[in-house]
């Protein structure tokens, strides 16, 4: 069935579809200038050191935790609250995953008092997610880090040019990655960014992300080199052109977008303060955010009381969904035993409500409207 209103659509017009086609006929469509442009614009509109464009965020976190060193025998501490890709990328090199609790309803990001305790003498990295796009508590996790020589790998996907005390998610720590999936707040269908402020990190990153080859085909083709070497065992974790030129003109759309969405956050807070039996986690944040989703955690609900509440959500024609099926649930990961009540409650009570700048006010008010006729009618 198609909802009325859907939780997400596409910030796409003609730009978008002119500038595919512009380099369709440029006769450079893999990795090239537009993904060299595309990566310019990143270092310049999130003040970051370098940007290295790659296939997806998936990627981007599996060069994060190569160049942080992670590997065999190593654990990392992360989120369970998150997309399954934010941990399986610390399975890739060999490491061990150990799941750390969010701090609760209202702030659903995790806890760094949970981090200190779950240190080990094998810890070596944190993996931050910053949910929704808000900051997780980064001056406490940058401390218990130096405290212990830890890196730092912000999983960013959610908060393109959100802001922590005026610095930019994802350049906080060590390394970050964004993606461009199509219902991120940068779409190109696939697609990520690689971000650091570290140079070696950087440029490890590119080396990794073609197959550890010393120049590229581009390169080639314009007379800059000739052959290459192959030094390190990389991968193909490379953008297209065609897709960079998609992200370019949604990044030139992202400020103008956001800030629509803060008053589509700010109307949903109005109303739903006045909604009994709802949580919105950061609902104090007075930080510049990239509003990736809008979730409201129900107060003394039940998995099946949500799920039934979802459903009458739904019966109204607006679409909802859950940020996130814990990882720690997933059968992939059950025998790691995890115990974490608070994400336990959020994974079973969260409903995340639709988010985009082309909501209307009427269509917020119905939503809410909604929302509380199914909790407290
Ligand atoms: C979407 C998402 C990813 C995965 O991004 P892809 O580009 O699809 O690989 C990873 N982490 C989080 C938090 C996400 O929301």
């Amino acid at each position: 069935m198609a909802y009325d209103i859907p939780l997400f659509n596409l910030n796409f017009d003609e730009r978008e579809a002119e500038a595919a086609a512009a380099t369709i006929r440029s006769g450079w469509i893999s990795t090239g200038p537009k993904c060299a442009e595309l990566e310019k614009m990143f270092v310049d509109m999130f003040h970051v050191g370098y940007a290295v464009s790659v296939t997806n965020c998936t990627d981007a976190l599996h060069l994060c935790c190569l160049v942080c060193g992670i590997g065999p025998g190593d654990e990392v501490l992360c989120p369970s609250l998150t997309f399954a890709a934010s941990v399986n990328c610390i399975r890739y090199v060999g490491a061990t995953p150990v799941f750390c609790d969010i701090v609760g309803p209202e702030h659903i990001n995790i806890d760094p008092k949970d981090i200190e305790r779950k240190i080990t003498p094998r810890t070596k990295a944190i993996v931050v997610v910053h949910m929704a796009g808000f900051p997780a508590k980064m001056d406490e996790i940058m401390a218990i880090a130096r405290k212990h020589n830890l890196k730092v790998i912000e999983d960013a996907c959610h908060g393109p040019l959100s802001e922590y005390k005026g610095k930019k998610l994802g350049t906080i720590g060590d390394c970050a990655s964004f993606s461009f999936f199509s219902n991120k707040n940068i779409s190109t269908g696939e697609g990520g960014m690689f971000i650091s402020n570290n140079k070696e990190m950087a440029d490890r990153a590119r080396l990794l992300r073609s197959h550890g080859m010393t120049t590229m085909s581009y390169q080639r083709a314009g007379g800059h080199a000739t052959s290459y070497d192959i030094v390190e065992l990389g991968y193909n974790f490379r953008l297209d052109d065609i897709r960079a030129s998609i992200a370019i003109e949604q990044l030139k759309k992202l400020p103008g977008d956001l800030k629509t969405r803060i008053h589509v956050r700010e109307r949903y807070l109005k109303g739903l303060s006045k909604v009994k039996g709802v949580i919105v986690p950061f609902a104090d944040n007075t930080e510049f955010t990239s509003n990736y989703i809008m979730p409201i955690v129900l107060t003394d609900s039940t998995k099946e009381h949500r799920d039934a509440i979802r459903e009458k959500i739904h019966a109204a024609g607006i679409q909802t969904s859950v940020h996130y099926p814990a990882i720690h649930k997933f059968s992939i990961y059950k025998d790691f035993n995890a115990v974490l009540p608070q994400t336990e409650y959020v994974t079973d009570n969260e409903i995340t409500l639709p988010m985009y700048a082309a909501l209307t006010d009427e269509q917020i008010d119905f939503i809410v409207k909604t929302v509380d006729q199914a909790i407290n009618g």
